[in-house]
């Protein structure tokens, strides 16, 4: 396992020193604009990410049009599910499938969205026919697509794994998503689809305690994750992939509490690298 943290895009491609600032060597790309999905930024990236000792363990892939992170409008916003939305995103995934092929990348990750429960909803299969889409042509490209956690249970996580059938399809497991959103536990949820847990966001949160918003994220040790345990039972399923620091406030905070979470993990296991 070794520790990353996740990087946007900005300055053209020369932003690596977000990594290089904390000593660390692995990271997750990130956008959500998809004015950065050329060639140009893509060997710009290639390049600047190879001078700083970086390498980019997946390529966090976020989709035009309105995103709202609540459960009033989260379902009709996020991801793939909104029907008006889904034949531009589907689009703009493959765009990032080949920015990432570009990069050289391993994965796409994305938020799916609010997954339907019940697979005899008429908008199950649908989204299923979407990601296969565009998981084919990951596929066509040696990419995996991976599903970022929050909107769905697991189980709904792993039963679209097995619909969508395309055999490079994995996880990137946000352990605090699953509580904010009031999906599942972490730590049970690895016994539902542990086997797909390609790479860990590092992200400590809470559940939620009214219906309309979602539960806070929160420093790392200070949320409901239970990192030590969540840790021992990843290991147990055999995780060895990446460890994503993912804090999402701004400014020095963000900063501080990323160095925080390093230390944090060192000491929670140091055969942890990075
Ligand atoms: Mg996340």
């Amino acid at each position: 396992m070794q520790i990353g943290v996740i990087n946007s895009i900005t300055n053209g491609g020369r932003c690596f020193e977000h990594v290089s600032q904390f000593g660390l060597h692995v990271c997750q790309l990130c956008s959500w604009d998809m004015a950065h999905c050329t060639r140009e930024i893509a060997a710009t990236v290639q390049r600047e990410a190879n001078m700083a000792g970086v390498r980019i363990c997946a390529m966090w892939s976020g989709v035009p049009g309105p995103a709202e992170w609540n459960f009033a409008k989260g379902p009709v916003t996020l991801g793939l599910v909104p029907p008006e939305y889904r034949a531009s995103r589907v689009a703009a995934l493959k765009q990032w499938a080949d920015f990432a092929a570009w990069i050289g990348a391993p994965a796409i990750i994305t938020h799916c969205g609010f997954i339907p429960e019940n697979m005899t909803d008429p908008e199950f299969r649908p989204v299923v026919a979407a990601i296969r889409d565009i998981a084919t042509h990951c596929k066509k490209l040696g990419l995996e697509f991976w599903f970022e956690t929050g909107q769905e249970t697991p189980v709904v996580l792993l039963r679209t794994i097995e619909q969508v059938g395309t055999g490079n399809l994995g996880i990137n497991l946000d352990p605090a998503n699953l509580l904010m959103y009031g999906k599942g536990n972490p730590i049970d949820a690895l016994d539902v689809f542990g086997t797909y847990v390609r790479n860990i966001h590092i992200k400590d949160g809470v559940c939620p305690t009214n219906g309309c918003d979602l539960g806070h994220e929160k420093p790392i040790g200070e949320g409901k994750v239970n990192f030590p345990l969540f840790m021992c039972r990843l290991k147990e399923t055999g995780f060895d992939g990446d460890l994503i620091i993912e804090r999402e406030i701004s400014g020095d905070q963000q900063i501080k509490d990323i160095r925080h979470t390093i230390d944090y993990l060192r000491t929670l296991d140091p055969t942890i690298k990075g």
